[in-house]
């Protein structure tokens, strides 16, 4: 479960990576490489059931990141660059928007628009180069033997293949899991979701008309977007208290912080959600798939919680906070009792009941 920075030289990349893994990023010299870090998910619940139960101890929970190599014209034309991002599951797109004339850019000027199309039609490129390819040896292949399951991929390839010729990434075909199974092992990049993070100038921040200019294009090809400011989000990451912290988004007037946004658009993307256990010696928020059931989540806590799975005691978030504590919470009736069959809802508080 990975995500994948990709972006132009010089749109901030490296900043907003540093900020998200909270670690410094050098360069080696060489060919480069993608650079894995580890980010904890920033989500204000958890910060308020920290708040509520004053745990010993705290833990996020979090995501794999890679910073892969820049795009440029000779890491693409290699196609170096594209092994390692189908390795991923989601792509951010770091795009640059901020002005600032002592940094250079590749094109010579800032044009978000302009930078996304580019970036997404190297990566349709790629996709028709590595079909091209597979539709060819699948040819030669049904020539000298037929064989019903490669009759069926070549039809699914070339399906596929035309709907990238008209400009339109894999992730908006539907396939059937028979079809999902053929293609499941291909490194297909247009196939995964997409995020377009804006990095825009301090002063834009509460802009939304970028935004609104990219809604259009971000509907038609199942791509999410938001602005960041990477200078801004580095300078809170140096403040050294929440308190701090706090103060500064408050004089710049944000109600929902960036990198919050940024976690839940992640999640979305590779179809996550989450659920906190809770209590006086740690608060716990746990990343599980979409549409697990209880004993699924629990067995993401420990394995015997889900082998020897009773029920779970459900409680939802809001309720917790308009409730002000457990106690009135389950005076008003509020907990709930599932069983194995129950589906987690994203932000459920779950006490899991087992025995082994
Ligand atoms: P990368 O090449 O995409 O990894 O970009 P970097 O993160 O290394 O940033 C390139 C340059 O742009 C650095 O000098 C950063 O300090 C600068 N930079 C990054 N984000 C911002 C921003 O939001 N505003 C401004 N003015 N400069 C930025």
């Amino acid at each position: 479960m990975k995500v994948g920075i990709i972006g132009l030289p010089q749109t901030g990349k490296k900043t907003l990576f540093q900020v998200l893994t909270g670690s410094e990023v050098h360069e080696a010299g060489g060919p480069p490489k993608p650079i894995p870090g580890t980010a904890d998910i920033v989500d204000g619940r958890f910060d308020r059931l920290v708040a509520l139960y004053q745990p010993k101890k705290e833990t996020r929970a979090r995501i794999d990141l890679v910073l892969l190599p820049k795009m440029e014209q000779e890491s693409i034309a290699k196609g170096d660059i594209f092994r390692d991002i189908s390795d991923v599951d989601a792509l951010c797109h770091v795009v640059r928007a901020f002005e600032d004339d002592s940094i250079y850019h590749a094109s010579g000027s800032v044009d978000p628009l302009r930078d996304v199309e580019t970036v997404n039609s190297e990566l349709l490129l790629h996709d028709q180069i590595f079909l091209e390819k597979r539709i060819e040896r699948l040819e030669t292949s049904l020539k000298k033997i037929k064989d019903e399951r490669q009759v069926k991929e070549l039809d699914l390839l070339k399906r596929m293949q035309s709907h990238l010729e008209n400009e339109q990434p894999l992730r908006l075909m539907d396939l059937t899991e028979e079809e999902e199974q053929l293609i499941r092992s291909y490194p297909l990049i247009t196939r995964k979701e997409l995020i377009l993070v804006f990095n825009v100038a301090e002063d834009n921040l509460d802009d939304t008309s970028l935004l609104e200019r990219v809604r259009g294009i971000c509907s038609a090809g199942k791509m999410e977007a938001m602005t960041v400011s990477a200078k801004v989000e580095s300078e809170i990451a140096l403040l050294d208290s929440e308190e701090e912290r706090q103060d500064f988004l408050r004089d710049l007037g944000i109600v929902e912080p960036a990198l919050e946004v940024l976690a839940k658009l992640c999640l979305k993307a590779l179809g996550r959600v989450s659920f906190f256990t809770v209590g006086k010696d740690e608060v716990h928020q746990w990343l599980v798939r979409v549409n697990s059931p209880a004993p699924v989540a629990a067995g993401a806590i420990h394995s015997d919680l889900q082998k020897g799975f009773i029920r779970a005691e459900v409680i939802k978030y809001d309720e917790l906070i308009a409730h002000g504590s457990e106690a009135e919470l389950k005076k008003a009736g509020k907990l709930y009792v599932q069983g194995k069959d129950y589906i987690v809802v994203d932000g459920d508080i779950l006490n899991i009941r087992f025995n082994v």
